[in-house]
């Protein structure tokens, strides 16, 4: 047997005709790609951090409900009381816990552009995927094309960005709420970009039987431990829970992230930090000729430049020692669209300098 005929015998076709979900090699450039905060921990937190560590017990099984997490982190995000929360590697993770919890040929829908994960997953699966059009001028929802949409395909689950990634919006929240109020599926708020915003989907919570916010610490400054959550009615909680790995969450991610929670006031002061610096970089941006900035409430702002140059720009850019991420190729509304993280003042300072030189 060839490799090719062991393949085609052993792997789904719908995988076969995936491609890998690539991230750039960032070694040596100014890394303003992947929506982290670019900011760590003051030496004295780091000296307590790894007296933490220096106790776990690596030899032992996590707690497979990491139960002393989620009460922290139900209290960090407010959480009402009578909803349950769940946890996963990463909010990747619980994406694709929720797809695998699905009946077979069930039918996905999400916001396009959005975040590739929901589309991505869901294909994995070989489930039906379908993208809901934003409206071109906006990025916001289309709500009357939406509602039809749902209402003659009936989706099991809605997953909504908010604010969204890549285009850094928030859509408007009554379209929200009439899609979860006309859905007889799941809408998932994903509130990744929670740290950014004041607006959020939590309180509705316990007012909806179908709605479940997802959030991350990813985007907060905590990237490299994979943790996300889901919370949402302690019944369907449980239900996606029995689909769950037992010991998915490390036992280092739960010191490390219920030591970081304890420490409310770096996160705060860090993301007041970034917050300001995204509201500069805005107006620099659209001091620029050619470039037009998209008003974001998240880490990283979404820029239009001139028809057909994005990827000249791009890679000008990164010649320069700054690396981006080019949309343009996802084409539709992302063409001539790049998406810049907002990183340390000298950070943007140095983008934005660079991109004057582009033009
Ligand atoms: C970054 C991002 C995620 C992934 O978060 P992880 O917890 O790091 O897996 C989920 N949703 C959106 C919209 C994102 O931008």
């Amino acid at each position: 047997m060839t490799e090719q005929d062991l393949i085609s015998t052993v792997i789904r076709p719908e995988i076969r005709a995936l491609t890998a979900y690539k991230v750039a090699d960032a070694t040596g450039y100014i890394k303003l790609d992947a929506m982290e905060n670019p900011y760590t921990w003051p030496e004295a937190v780091k000296a307590e951090w790894l007296n933490i560590i220096h106790d776990a017990e690596i030899n032992r099984y996590p707690d497979p409900e990491a139960k002393a997490l989620c009460r922290i982190l139900k209290e960090y995000n407010q959480i009402p009381a009578e909803s349950e929360i769940l946890l996963g590697n990463g909010s990747d993770e619980i994406i694709q816990l929720l797809l695998m919890a699905l009946p077979a040929n069930a039918t996905v829908m999400a916001a396009e552009p959005s975040f590739v994960m929901y589309q991505q997953v869901a294909q994995c699966l070989g489930l039906n995927y379908q993208g809901l059009p934003l409206l071109a001028d906006s990025f916001d929802i289309d709500l009357a094309v939406t509602l039809a949409t749902i209402k003659s395909q009936q989706p099991e689950i809605i997953f909504l960005a908010y604010p969204n990634n890549p285009t850094g919006n928030l859509f408007d929240s009554d379209a929200i709420e009439k899609i979860i109020q006309q859905s007889k599926g799941l809408v998932i708020i994903d509130e990744a970009y929670a740290p950014f915003t004041d607006f959020s989907f939590i309180k509705q919570l316990t007012r909806h039987n179908n709605l479940l916010v997802m959030r991350t610490v990813s985007k907060l400054g905590l990237a490299g431990l994979r943790l996300g959550f889901i919370a949402g009615k302690a019944s369907i909680i449980n239900e996606l829970n029995k689909a769950r790995l037992p010991y998915n969450i490390n036992i280092l991610t739960q010191c490390s992230a219920e030591f970081a929670l304890s420490h409310p006031d770096i996160f705060a002061e860090q993301t007041q930090t970034i917050c300001h610096e995204r509201a500069r970089m805005f107006l620099q941006l659209s001091t620029i000729t050619g470039m037009t900035p998209c008003p974001s409430a998240a880490n990283f702002i979404l820029f239009r430049t001139p028809k057909g140059k994005a990827t000249d720009i791009f890679n000008a850019l990164k010649d320069q020692g700054i690396l981006i991420k080019n949309l343009s190729s996802q084409q539709g509304l992302l063409t001539d669209c790049l998406r810049v993280t907002i990183g340390k003042p000298e950070e943007n300072n140095a983008f934005i300098n660079a991109l004057k030189e582009c033009i």
